[in-house]
């Protein structure tokens, strides 16, 4: 018997009764693991009665209190880190190292949120007129909504979840559909750690339960975070139905390697950063922009280490690499390598023909390098998601500046050099949200805040951090005198301070 995974409202499983399901496979061996119930309207609705039904209290427990729930929770991650990272590997393939990585990150989210009553004060001016004092407090929006991707199960939801119910909202997750265990996983988690039912509730599903949170009055809040066209939709639509909304999208992420870069240094990042969890990242770099001389050395490294990459299922402690998500997955990466080849990238490293003795029919994809490639080609423009790395030759620094720059995707980028006058000029004039020097993957930390620009994000907010905690409360200013303070007897003109 296939396991089903089933959705969990107001403090417990819930089983699913629109009869639709998805499979779920273990993406090194190619079989169903197990399958997870579609929700519909009436199953997003009562997460959002559950919900609604705990505001008043959580919002009303005190912010420290909210913080110990939190701090218990963080050491539950820890305790159960291993099995959590065997759970993620198992649905989305990626090595477990990498899979508890991205626990690691997550971790360091909720120790953000541990410090809300620091986050939450307010600001104060007394006596802004004689016996009248002004001040201003930020409070919880109610029921917030979070929808994932499948490339950081656990991770993703943890740049949301925890900043939200720090703040007194309550949450409604609805996690890939590819990978939903980790949901379900942190829900349990959190119950353990003593969060009241109903503040934190997931509903498992597909674009039916999407569309039913989008259009749900009850619903004040949507952050999303997946590929560019559904942010897109996310966003126009839930700010239609009068939500507020952040959704960041797909990515093409470019690392500039200048002449005088450290190149051993630069081609272990592009290694990391272009090969770790397939380039199924969102931070992934999947285009080299060599500049100068440079590409001829870049590509001459690169290509034997691409070829002795360690492919294999996650759970082999080996493994540098894992398989990627689903078989429709690969065919896509796949058909973007053909595409490539056909309209005139120079294939070095070419992953197609890779077989896994044992593992056939799992998804995997051995890694490909494409030199030559030109800002005109489809696999320049699109992103991939996989791992294939594009090699782009520049004349100079201002060519490389200016194809990022024109680029429709501004999440992550990165320049490779000992300059400091280029870095800092990079630093400051890249159309992108977070950049690195000489660091591949700027990933913000939990104390800053994540996001990109242009069509990398739709909405103001980037997540977690200080934006987050904006995101997930709003402003109230409150005014005050007390009746034994000076009394001006009626005013008719407009107040002013005297
Ligand atoms: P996806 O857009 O297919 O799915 C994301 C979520 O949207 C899932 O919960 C899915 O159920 C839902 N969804 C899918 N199709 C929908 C539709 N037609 N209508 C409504 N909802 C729908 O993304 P994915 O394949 O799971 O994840 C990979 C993508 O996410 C990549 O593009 C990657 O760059 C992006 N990503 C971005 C960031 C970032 O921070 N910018 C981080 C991680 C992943």
């Amino acid at each position: 018997m296939t396991e089903t995974l089933h959705h969990f409202i107001a403090g417990k499983i819930v089983e699913g009764r629109s009869g639709r399901f998805g499979d779920v496979f273990n993406p090194a061996t190619g079989e169903v693991a197990r399958r997870v119930a579609f929700a519909d309207a009436g199953e997003i609705d009562a997460a959002v009665a559950a919900a609604a039904a705990a505001f008043p209290a959580w919002s009303a427990t005190p912010a420290l209190t909210r913080a110990r729930i939190l701090f218990r929770f963080r050491e539950l991650l820890e305790r159960d880190a291993d099995e959590f990272a065997a759970l993620i590997t198992a649905e989305h393939g990626k090595v477990l190292s990498d899979a508890r990585g991205e626990i690691t990150r997550g971790v360091e989210v909720v120790e953000f949120a541990c410090g809300i009553p620091q986050l939450l004060k307010g600001e104060m001016s007394e006596q802004i007129g004689r016996g009248i004092d002004n001040w201003s407090v930020r409070q919880p929006l109610g029921v917030c909504a979070g929808i994932t991707p499948f490339n950081f199960p656990a991770m993703v939801p943890m740049w949301m979840f925890p900043v939200a119910l720090a703040c007194g909202n309550c949450f409604i997750l609805k996690p890939s559909e590819r990978d939903p265990s980790a949901g379900l996983k942190l829900a349990q988690l959190l119950k353990e750690a003593g969060l009241p039912d109903g503040v934190f509730n997931v509903v498992n599903g597909d674009k039916a339960a999407v569309d039913a949170i989008l259009h749900h009055p009850g619903i004040a809040a949507v952050s999303f975070v997946g590929s560019t066209a559904i942010a897109e939709y996310i966003y126009t639509t839930g700010a239609a139905a009068g939500k507020r909304v952040q959704a960041l999208g797909g990515a093409k992420n470019h690392m500039v390697v200048m002449p005088d870069a450290d190149l051993d240094q630069a081609t272990d990042a592009l290694m990391g950063a272009a090969y770790g969890a397939a380039g199924e990242r969102c931070m992934a770099v999947s285009v080299a922009v060599a500049v100068g001389k440079v590409a001829d050395k870049l590509i001459d490294r690169l290509t034997p280490r691409i070829r002795a990459l360690k492919i294999g299922p996650g759970t082999d402690p080996e493994a540098e690499m894992g398989p990627l998500v689903t078989r429709q997955h690969l065919e896509k990466v796949r058909s973007y390598v053909d595409q490539g080849v056909k309209e005139g990238a120079k294939l070095v490293v070419d992953g197609r023909g890779l077989k896994l003795q044992g593992y056939e029919k799992g998804f995997f994809l051995g890694g490909c390098l494409f030199d030559e490639v030109t800002p005109e080609m489809t696999i320049y423009k699109e992103e991939i998601f996989g791992p294939v790395l594009s090699v782009v030759r520049a004349p100079d620094y201002d060519y490389a500046t200016k194809i990022i720059n024109e680029h429709a995707y501004g999440n992550g980028t990165a320049i490779f050099t000992r300059d400091g006058d280029a870095a800092r000029d990079f630093a400051s004039r890249i159309q992108i949200g977070m950049v690195g020097i000489n660091v591949p993957i700027p990933v913000p930390m939990a104390f800053h805040s994540f996001g990109g620009w242009k069509r990398s994000l739709f909405g103001d907010h980037f997540m977690y951090g200080p934006e987050g905690v904006r995101f997930f409360t709003r402003m109230k200013t409150i005014m005050s005198r007390w009746p034994t303070g000076i009394r001006a007897g009626a005013e008719y003109v407009m107040p002013t301070m005297k």
